[in-house]
């Protein structure tokens, strides 16, 4: 990585720190409906602020798996919005939406001249717009078990056919267990 990406991903992570210190305090002391997203605000600081520092170290920048592992069991949902791209062509993204931490993440882009990450993406996650899904974590090695990767899971159709509904899944770096998903 460019010592300009560097930058970029140490200012926006210095963004969202300064945004999530304001979700911290959202809403009244006794306002239930913000109960969730300052929990989840105050856990999601403490995260970006060790990422922070890992990346001021020069620790590696997190990719797309430690991008979603940042939302294991959170309740997320699949949502589609289309756009006119370039040459007018119709484009079609497929976002997740997070509630408690109040995110649009994830887009799978679909257009003439696709720019998604992979061209089965769109297919396989399109009959999947409007469902609840969650990434859960792949764990591997014995008792000493780390996160290795994540699944994104569909719940709804789990509900349905009673048993997991796969819709794709993420490596996660090593040196991310250690600094986010510590305990
Ligand atoms: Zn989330
Ligand atoms: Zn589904």
């Amino acid at each position: 990585m460019t010592d300009e990406e560097t930058e970029a991903e140490l200012s926006l992570v210095r963004r969202r720190i300064s945004e999530l210190e304001m979700t911290k305090t959202a809403g009244g002391v006794g306002d239930i409906d913000f109960a969730d997203l300052r929990a989840n605000a105050e856990h999601l600081h403490v995260g970006y602020r060790r990422y922070l520092e890992h990346l001021q170290n020069g620790g590696p920048m997190m990719e797309i798996g430690e991008r979603f592992a940042i939302h294991l069991g959170h309740e997320l949902t699949l949502i589609a919005d289309s756009s006119e791209g370039s040459n007018w062509a119709t484009q079609v993204e497929i976002l997740l939406r997070g509630v408690a931490c109040d995110q649009i993440l994830a887009v799978f882009v679909a257009s003439d001249d696709l720019i998604g990450s992979d061209l089965h993406a769109y297919d396989s996650l399109e009959p999947h717009v409007g469902h609840e899904v969650m990434f859960v974590a792949q764990l591997i090695g014995g008792n000493n078990h780390h996160v290795g990767g994540v699944d994104l899971v569909c719940r709804a159709c789990e509900k349905n056919s009673q048993r997991p509904v796969h819709l794709f899944g993420s490596e996660v770096g090593d040196w991310f267990g250690d600094l986010w998903l510590k305990k």
